[in-house]
């Protein structure tokens, strides 16, 4: 029997793929089915509906229409879509232990054809705000760069930003008055990340921040407490969000997100 689901997903076609820094791959998607994508969603997520192993093609799109076995789902950002190519750029950040969709980004070749699913609505900082704390690691770097280039030109606050390799840091234009630091980790799986501490040792500024802090889910929970409980920053102000968990793949940290509140509020 066929599930029940919102919009059907869009069959895409992988139209090329470049290592835009060390540990990040950009896979361009068009197709016919891509037509009519909002323009608007840089920093939304959409789902990548990938195939199981060994599936047959008939199977993997019968299961696109929702029939049978549900197909293996990742969470990935909107970079860009360009109506006028009908092109639309998502960032993979290569990691060991890779999954299923950083198995699909670097063996996407010209054709390859994806499920995608959604966007969902945009995740962007409230402009309005007297200071901002932006922070995460390379999974979230898509969606900071979209929210970086929405700051006013006069902002002021902190951006911090983990990634594996020197060379995998992005220049962005920004005010003066904020404040970016980059952090170094090539081994963002070992559990050794200092992005919270450095995050939780910046100046307090005066007014009402807009908070924006995603990545590694223990990193993401101890931040949220921090700006919960010490800073008191009301859940209006603030956007915290685990995009992966060391040791689980994202099936399983999307079932323990869903039971526990403490990953989610
Ligand atoms: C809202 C949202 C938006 C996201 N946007 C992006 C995006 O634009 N780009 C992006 O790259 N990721 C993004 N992510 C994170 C991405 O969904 C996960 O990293 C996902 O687990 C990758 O799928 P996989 O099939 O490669 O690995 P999985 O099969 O899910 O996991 C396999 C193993 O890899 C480990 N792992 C997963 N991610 C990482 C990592 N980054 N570093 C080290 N180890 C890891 C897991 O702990 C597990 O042990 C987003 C997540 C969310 C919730």
């Amino acid at each position: 029997m066929a599930r029940s689901r919102r919009a059907p997903p869009r069959l895409a076609e992988v139209k090329r793929a470049d290592r835009i820094t060390p540990n990040m791959l950009r896979v361009t998607f068009g197709g016919d089915a891509l037509t009519g994508f909002p323009v608007d969603a840089a920093s939304a997520n959409i789902k990548l509906l990938l195939p199981h192993d060994q599936q047959d093609e008939a199977a993997y799109i019968a299961s696109l229409q929702g029939e049978g076995e549900k197909p293996v789902k990742r969470t990935y950002t909107v970079v860009e879509y360009r109506s006028d190519s009908n092109e639309l750029d998502i960032d993979f950040a290569l990691h060991e232990h890779s999954g299923p969709a950083t198995q699909f980004a670097l063996n996407a070749e010209p054709g390859d054809k994806v499920g995608i699913a959604g966007p969902s609505a945009p995740k962007l900082v409230d402009t309005d705000a007297d200071w901002f704390l932006i922070a995460g690691d390379m999974t979230a770097l898509p969606a900071i760069e979209a929210n970086l280039k929405q700051l006013p030109q006069d902002a002021i606050g902190h951006v911090v930003l983990e990634v594996q390799h020197d060379d995998d840091r992005r220049a962005f234009t920004l005010s003066e008055r904020v404040n970016v630091q980059w952090l170094i980790n090539p081994e963002p799986q070992s559990g050794n990340s200092k992005l919270a501490d450095i995050v939780m040792a910046l100046p307090w500024l005066d007014g009402t921040p807009a908070i924006w802090v995603a990545g590694e889910a223990s990193t993401v929970r101890e931040l949220r407490s921090y700006f919960a409980k010490a800073r008191q920053v009301d859940r209006l102000h603030r956007y915290t969000s685990g995009y992966w968990q060391i040791g689980r793949d994202e099936d399983e940290f999307q079932m323990v997100k869903r039971q526990d509140t403490d990953l989610t509020n």
